[in-house]
C-alpha cells in the first residue's frame, strides 16, 4: 500500500488516503461505510493495525482522482522528534572524515524536532540571518509499526510498518558551531522534507534501493541502500536494546555521499533552487528552496 495524506479540493482538512492508479482511496469514508470507527490520521492508523482491511474495503467505492488531491507529509505532525543516524554510508563517512575528523565505531544519533517536518512539494526556508550553509542529505527513513523493545536484527524488519523518502536538510554553521550536538543545526523549520507516500513494508526490500539527490536537475549524491554500514535491522536492534520504539515512530537511516558540505569547493543551497530526493520503489520529493523567516514556518 502506498499511504498518504492529502487535501481535497479548496478544503484545509487533512485527510487519509492509499493510491490506487489514478485514483485514491479516502479511508476515513471507507472505515464509516463499513461501520467502525475513522482513523484520525496515519498515526492513528498505524497504531489500529488495520490498514490493509480499511483499503480493500474502500476499493469498493468510487476514489478521489488523483489530480484533485494536494499530498502532504504523510505524517505532519510526528508523535516524537525523528531519530536520525549520522555517518551511516562508507563514501559519506569519509567523506565526512577528511572534511571534519574522527571514525565510525558504531551507529551515532541524533534528532530532528517535530516542526521540521514538510511534505513533498513544501518550500524549505531559508533565512539568511539564521544560516547560510543549508545543506541536502536524502535518506531512507523506516516508520515503525509495532512497540519494538530489545528486538533482534534479524526480526526487526518485521516491526517496521513502512518506509518514506526524507531529506535531513542540515544548517552546517549552525550543526558544527554548537559544541558537539547536532540537534539545533538539524532541527529548522522545514528542514525535514518526507513522502510523497508511506510505502508499507510488504511492498519495499530496504537492502538494495537506489537512493539519489539533485539539485537544479544535477545530480549530487547517488548509491544504494546496499551501501548502509548498518543496515535496517541492525539500527532497530541497537535502537530498542536500550530505548522503547512506539508505532509511528520515524527512524532517518543516514546519508549517502555527496552532500556539499564536503565538496571542494562547499556547496551549499540557495533560494530558487529545486531540491529533489529520490529512492526507488517510494517516489521523490520536489522541494523549492524559498527565502523567508524561520520563525514564522512552524508546521503546527
Ligand atoms: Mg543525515
Amino acid at each position: 500500500m502506498r499511504l498518504i495524506t492529502f487535501r481535497h479540493g479548496d478544503s484545509a482538512v487533512l485527510r487519509l488516503g492509499a493510491l490506487d492508479g489514478d485514483t485514491v482511496i479516502d479511508i476515513q469514508k471507507a472505515a464509516r461505510m463499513a461501520g467502525t470507527q475513522p482513523p484520525a490520521d496515519l498515526l492513528d492508523l498505524i497504531r489500529r493495525g488495520n490498514a490493509a482491511a480499511l483499503v480493500d474495503s474502500g476499493k469498493r467505492s468510487r476514489g478521489v482522482p488523483c489530480d484533485e488531491v494536494v499530498v502532504t507529509a504523510p505524517i505532519p505532525r510526528p508523535d516524537a522528534n525523528v531519530i536520525c543516524l549520522g555517518r551511516n554510508y562508507t563514501g559519506h563517512a569519509a567523506e565526512m572524515a577528511r572534511a571534519r575528523a574522527g571514525e565510525v565505531t558504531g551507529p551515532t544519533y541524533f534528532s530532528k524536532a517535530v516542526t521540521t517536518v514538510i511534505g513533498p512539494n513544501d518550500p524549505i526556508p531559508y533565512d539568511a540571518a539564521v544560516s547560510t550553509q543549508i545543506d541536502w542529505e536524502v535518506e531512507l527513513a523506516v516508520v515503525i509499526g509495532r512497540r519494538a523493545e530489545g528486538v533482534e536484527a534479524r526480526d526487526a524488519l518485521h516491526y517496521v510498518f513502512g518506509y518514506m523518502v526524507v531529506n535531513d536538510v542540515s544548517a552546517r554553521d549552525l550543526q558544527y558551531g554548537r559544541g558537539g550536538q547536532f540537534f539545533y543545526g538539524k532541527s529548522l523549520n522545514g528542514s525535514c522534507p518526507s513522502g510523497p507516500a508511506l510505502v508499507t513494508s510488504d511492498e519495499i526490500d530496504p537492502s538494495r534501493l537506489v537512493i539519489r539527490s539533485r539539485v537544479n536537475g544535477e545530480i549530487k549524491q547517488e548509491a544504494t541502500t546496499a551501501d548502509m554500514i548498518f543496515d535496517v535491522g541492525a539500527i532497530i536492534a541497537d535502537l530498542s536494546r536500550v530505548m522503547t520504539l512506539e508505532p509511528g515512530q520515524i527512524i532517518a537511516t543516514g546519508t549517502p555521499p555527496g552532500v556539499g558540505y564536503a565538496r571542494e569547493p562547499q556547496e551549499f543551497l540557495r533560494p530558487g533552487d529545486i531540491l529533489e530526493s529520490e529512492i526507488e520503489g517510494i517516489g521523490v520529493l520536489r522541494n523549492r528552496v524559498e527565502a523567508g523567516s524561520l520563525a514564522m514556518r512552524a508546521n503546527a
